[in-house]
C-alpha cells in the first residue's frame, strides 16, 4: 500500500520489474548552455489524464518544449518500466501491453530518450513489445506490431496533446518540426524492410546508433499508415477522429488503466474506424 502504483499490478510484478533488464532507448546528453533550467513562464505542462502519474527519477530541468513526441519500442515483457526509468531518466511515459499508460515526468521536463532531442522539446514515450531482451534482434523489432489496445491508447494520447500541449496531429518532417513520429526520425540509416521505411530527415541525431529501427517497421506503418503520410489506416488518422469527437463534446479522453477496445472505438460516434485495418498486413 502507499506505493502510488496502479492497483491492478501486484507487488510481485513490481518487484520483478525492478530486477529486470529493460532493452529500451537510453540516449543521454548534456544541457545546452542556451536552454534555461526552468521554464520561464513558471506554468507546468498539463499531464495526460489517461496515464497513471508516477513521478520517477531525477528532474533534469526544462526541455524547451514540449514540441513533438517520439514514439519508441522497449524490448521487454514487463508491465511497467518505472523502475528502469528511476535510474535511467530515459522517458516521460510508457504504454503497456493492454494499453495502460504511465507518466513519469512532465512533458516540459527533459529526459534521456533522444540525444539531440532531449533539450529541444522532444517527448519520449516508450511502449511494450514483449520481445526477449537477451536475444531480440533489429529484425525482431521490425516484426512486432502494437496490439490494438496500444494503438488506441497512442491515438488518444496524440489527440489529447493537440488542444492540451499545442502539438499538431501530423507526421514529423525533420527532427526540429512539430508533430508525432517514431524515434527513427532522427536515426540516419534505420534497419528496415520497407521501401519507404527510412523516415530520417535530420538534422538532429536522436541516437548514438545509426541503425536502430525504433519503433520498428510494423509500428511505423501503424503510426503513419501505409503511405507514411498520417492518412487513412494510421494512428494519426484515428487521433484526428478522437480529437474531433472530444472537441464536439461527443466523448472524453480514455480513462486510466487497460483499454476497453470496443468501448473506446464506440465513443467517437460510429465513424468508420479504418486505422487498424492495415496493422497486421
Ligand atoms: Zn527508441
Amino acid at each position: 500500500m502507499g506505493t502510488g502504483l496502479p492497483e491492478y499490478r501486484s507487488q510481485r510484478e513490481v518487484d520483478e520489474e525492478f530486477g529486470r533488464i529493460i532493452g529500451a532507448c537510453y540516449e543521454p546528453s548534456g544541457r545546452p548552455p542556451h536552454v534555461p533550467t526552468v521554464r520561464l513562464t513558471g506554468v507546468a505542462a498539463p499531464r495526460y489524464p489517461g496515464a497513471f502519474w508516477l513521478p520517477t527519477g531525477q528532474n533534469l530541468g526544462y526541455n524547451s518544449g514540449p514540441k513533438s513526441f517520439a514514439w519508441h519500442t522497449a524490448i521487454t515483457d514487463a508491465d511497467s518500466i518505472r523502475g528502469w526509468v528511476q535510474t535511467s531518466d530515459a522517458c516521460q511515459g510508457w504504454v503497456g501491453r493492454r494499453g495502460s499508460a504511465e507518466q513519469y515526468k512532465g512533458f516540459d521536463e527533459a529526459c534521456y530518450g533522444t540525444l539531440d532531442g532531449n533539450y529541444t522539446g522532444v517527448v519520449t514515450i516508450e511502449s511494450w513489445d514483449g520481445l526477449p531482451v537477451a536475444t531480440a534482434t533489429e529484425t525482431d523489432v521490425n516484426r512486432a506490431p502494437w496490439p490494438l489496445p496500444m494503438c488506441e491508447r497512442i491515438a488518444d494520447w496524440i489527440a489529447w496533446a493537440r488542444p492540451s500541449l499545442g502539438i499538431p496531429i501530423q507526421r514529423l518532417h525533420r527532427t526540429d518540426s512539430r508533430g508525432h513520429g517514431p524515434h527513427r526520425t532522427g536515426i540516419s540509416h534505420p534497419t528496415t524492410t520497407l521501401s519507404n521505411g527510412n523516415v530520417y530527415e535530420g538534422s538532429g541525431r536522436w541516437s548514438s546508433s545509426t541503425s536502430k529501427p525504433c519503433c520498428g517497421d510494423k509500428r511505423l506503418t501503424q503510426l503513419y499508415g501505409p503511405n507514411m503520410d498520417g492518412g487513412p489506416g494510421s494512428i494519426l488518422s484515428r487521433a484526428q477522429a478522437i480529437d474531433a469527437a472530444v472537441s464536439a463534446g461527443r466523448c472524453g479522453w480514455l480513462p486510466t488503466g487497460d483499454v476497453d477496445l470496443p468501448a473506446a472505438l464506440a465513443r467517437t460516434g460510429g465513424e468508420p474506424v479504418d486505422w487498424f485495418t492495415d496493422c497486421f498486413a
